[in-house]
């Protein structure tokens, strides 16, 4: 059973015309359940009525005609009530409508399942019998998984415009919906990147010149040997054991004639190389897979294998053809850190990344460096994007693809509008961070993710609240001894003289890793990171905190900011090592070096839950607190920060995260501890005012936000944004949050400083 389900849901998902994949899909789940019909009707949310699209049983003539409205008929009630319903005889149903056009009068049993993809129902699938009987648990057990993995199938669909209702004004659709990376507008062409080959990521297509696809699979077979050939050489000079040349064995099966004629044979068919491919594989993968051997079933990651390798060639050559436009949206499956790294030279104007989060270090990048950015735009066909315009709207977190010119239009004058704001804002970098009654707080910047950018930026910021240790760790094939860390954080050090610059120890883990130090975990952001990898490897731990306590010799303004902290032992562990290394350095150094040697201040970050409770204990050990509200946000509200499919869920103005801000502000005032705050909460003007109200003297954000926020500040009064603050702690829910929020805002004059939330 598991297999036809598989089977169906994999030829539906891989369908190129909708028509003909319908009915293939009513056909086959007719079959499959022994009934007498089987139907599939779409929701049609503009019209609020169900449309039948395709059936096997019920008359041809109806399909694209027949509608049931969204609370009319059985098919209506599916729709309604958001479960199954499963009825002997239907005709005696109250709710049944006799619609003599379909010819279903003979049937009496009925089973309908809804398809809904994230809470929305997109559609109804039927099975009918004439004989009166209720269906059996197992065939409402096939039925609603069958539905739940066609709904993925059908967003997919739906996102490429292919579900296309008969006689709907609906056209295809263009614009695309994500999650918001990083604010702004960008219009540009989009250019796709693939960074690794996966046929999972191939969303089937076909292509008219057939010759010229037959010569791209043929190509890519001779690369792909050659390919074999050469690894299979390497491997041969680590091991002589022939057994394991997996290579030798992936060559057998490329050649054999019934692998290669199966693809050419789909090009043949109309599908373009990467489609004709996938589709092999698949194939094969599921009868592998559905079989008892082991051995034969790892023979399925065998295929799979050499079908990547062999989309890699595919790939390449158009890669290698690729030449960029002057100005570009980069868009792929998972834009990563080192990718905009690479691009942000190039020309890049915006970022498109179908998987991730609102609060991934990709999008605290983006941020970073002052690119839009769209991140979980789900169910798109990505090589559809490819060189075409697209406006990125990183406020609404839309992409509309192939836009009117009108569209432009409006867009050129929203970005026109912001570049006036900047200008009006970078007015006031210079003048203190005071509020109109006359309340201060300190402006610093979050530094590190990109190298050496933000110090380019001369934004008023009175030091740096967080500087990432983490990137210098990650480009490079091994650690960086501790003469390159001393002369890197003594750059940073130097930038900004007579200011405090709090360096972050090393951070990787969770979304973060190191090439050279590979981690793979079920839970990464629950698992090994930060502080936890770090006392595990002292070596690594004391090697970077004496560069840092090198680096700052002579110019004293450093500061260490322990990440991650969930226990107090840490931090004793913490200080312990910290205190060896600054004692070795005391003994190893010159007199001169030595006497300018100071031991600098320690504190620790807020962003693990556990640790808001013994904020009184630590208070005893270390030097400060900064809030990762990032971080606490995720671990308060139990939610990824980089799963796409949570995001919604992620919200720092969650009332349970606002109360825990409070708090900890309220504990530290207690105890006269610095507190700063150095999550992106701090970035947005709403977030930097209720963060200020609630006592938070110290913000830190990105480069970019610095100035806006400081113009926020400079024209609201302390004792406005104190009642501001009681009314937000007594909200229930976010969204009420930022409704309020809003309003304020508004009513104090700053609406250019808040967009609305989608
Ligand atoms: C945080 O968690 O809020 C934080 C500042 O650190 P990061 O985003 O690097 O985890
Ligand atoms: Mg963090």
């Amino acid at each position: 059973m598991l297999t036809t389900l598989r089977r169906i849901v994999l030829e539906f998902s891989q369908a190129a015309e909708l028509d003909p994949a319908l009915l293939r899909l009513v056909v086959q789940v007719k079959k499959a359940l022994s009934s007498q019909c089987c139907s599939v009707y779409f929701a049609d949310h503009n019209k609020q009525h169900f449309l039948l699209m395709a059936s096997d049983g019920l008359a041809e003539d109806a399909f694209g005609r027949t509608s049931i409205g969204f609370t009319e008929g059985l098919v209506g009630l599916v729709g309604q009530r958001e479960e199954p319903i499963n009825i002997a005889n239907a005709q005696q149903h109250p709710d049944f409508i006799h619609a003599p056009e379909v010819e279903e009068d003979k049937y009496k049993a009925f089973l309908g399942t809804p398809i809904i993809h994230q809470r929305k129902v997109l559609g109804v699938l039927t099975v009918q019998q004439e004989q009166a009987r209720s269906f059996t648990e197992n065939e409402e057990a096939f039925l609603v998984t069958l539905s739940v993995q066609l709904a993925a199938a059908m967003a997919s669909l739906e996102a490429q415009g292919l579900m296309r209702l008969y006689g709907s004004s609906q056209s295809a659709i263009k614009t695309h919906k994500g999650i918001g990376g990083a604010p702004g507008v960008a219009i540009g062409e989009m250019v796709v990147v693939h960074p690794m080959a996966d046929l999972a990521t191939i969303a089937v297509a076909k292509e008219q010149n057939t010759h010229q696809q037959l010569s791209r699979f043929n190509e890519a077979v001779q690369s792909t040997l050659v390919d074999f050939t050469v690894m299979g050489g390497k491997l041969k000079s680590i091991t002589s054991d022939s057994s394991l040349d997996i290579f030798e064995v992936y060559k057998q099966l490329l050649e054999s004639d019934s692998f290669k004629t199966e693809v050419l044979h789909k090009i043949q068919q109309g599908w373009n190389a990467e489609s004709a491919l996938k589709l092999i594989v698949d194939g094969y993968v599921i009868q592998f897979e559905a079989l008892d051997d082991d051995y034969i079933r790892e023979r399925a990651s065998d295929i799979k294998d050499l079908g990547n390798r062999l989309l890699e060639n595919l790939q390449n050559l158009k890669v290698q053809e690729q030449k960029l436009p002057e100005k570009f949206v980069l868009v792929a499956e998972e834009v990563t850190a080192s990718m905009i790294a690479d691009y942000q030279h190039q020309g890049l104007l915006g970022i498109v990344s179908l998987n991730g989060s609102n609060n991934s270090h990709t999008a605290i990048l983006a941020k970073a460096l002052n690119i839009p950015a769209i991140m979980g735009v789900e169910y798109v066909f990505i090589r559809r994007f490819h060189r075409k315009e697209v406006i990125l709207d990183g406020y609404s977190c839309q992409l509309h693809v192939a836009p009117s010119e009108a569209l432009v239009n409006e867009y050129q004058h929203i970005l026109l509008a912001e570049t006036e704001l900047q200008a009006q804002v970078n007015k006031v970098a210079h003048l203190p961070t005071l509020t109109l009654d006359g309340h201060n707080v300190k402006l610093l910047v979050n530094s590190g993710l990109s190298s050496g950018f933000e110090f380019s930026h001369n934004v008023g910021a009175e030091g740096v609240g967080l500087y990432r240790t983490e990137i210098p760790f990650m480009n490079r094939s091994c650690f960086p001894s501790e003469l390159e860390q001393t002369a890197l954080y003594r750059q940073v050090l130097e930038s900004f003289p007579n200011q405090p610059v709090t360096m972050r120890t090393l951070d990787v883990g969770g979304d973060k890793s190191l090439p050279y130090f590979p981690i793979t975990e079920a839970n990464p952001f629950l698992g090994w990171r930060g502080i936890r990898i770090t006392l595990d490897h002292p070596e690594i731990f004391l090697v970077q905190i004496r560069a840092m306590i090198k680096a700052n010799i002579g110019l004293d303004n450093l500061a260490i900011m322990l990440p991650m902290i969930s226990s107090i032992s840490e931090v004793d562990d913490a200080i312990r090592l910290i205190n060896q290394a600054y004692f070795e350095l005391s003994t190893e150094l010159s007199i001169t070096e030595t006497n300018k040697l100071v031991k600098p201040k320690v504190g620790v970050m807020v962003e693990v839950p556990s640790i808001i409770f013994q904020l009184e204990d630590l208070a005893d050990k270390v030097d400060f607190f900064s809030v990762g509200s990032n971080d606490l946000t995720q671990y308060l509200l139990a939610v990824d920060r980089n799963n796409t499919r949570v995001a919604n869920l992620y919200d720092f103005y969650h009332p349970s995260v606002l109360r825990a801000l409070n708090y900890i502000a309220q504990k530290s005032t207690t105890r006269n501890m610095p507190l700063s705050i150095c999550g992106e909460l701090a970035n947005e003007p709403t977030g930097a005012l209720l963060l200020m109200a609630m006592g938070y003297k110290n913000l830190s954000m990105s480069a970019h936000s610095l100035a806006k926020v400081k113009w926020v500040i400079r024209h609201v009064e302390f004792s406005v944004i104190e009642d501001i603050l009681t009314k937000v702690l007594t909200l229930t829910n976010a969204s009420k949050v930022h409704r309020y929020m809003h309003q304020q805002l508004v009513q104090l004059g700053l609406e250019d400083f808040v967009h609305v939330r989608h």
